[in-house]
């Protein structure tokens, strides 16, 4: 397969173990993690289905703050 098994993102995502920010990160087209490496070599890793979940729980709770204001 020539397809690469991982897509590259730019933007801004702090390393777990030392708060670098890194800029960008990997999507591993089999697992869907996310995975990104500051140059102190840690890796941060982070599921997609959680970070799916974890924003569309952010966007209720804003949705339920704005009704009850
Ligand atoms: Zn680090």
């Amino acid at each position: 397969m020539a397809e690469s098994k991982f897509a590259v993102f730019e933007g801004k995502f702090p390393c777990h173990t030392c708060k670098e920010e890194v800029t960008s990160l990997r999507l591993w087209r089999e697992s869907l993690e996310l995975t990104w490496m500051c140059t102190k070599k840690h890796l941060s890793k982070a599921s997609l289905t959680m970070t799916k979940k974890d924003y569309e729980r952010k966007n209720r709770e804003q949705e339920n703050r704005s009704q009850t204001a």
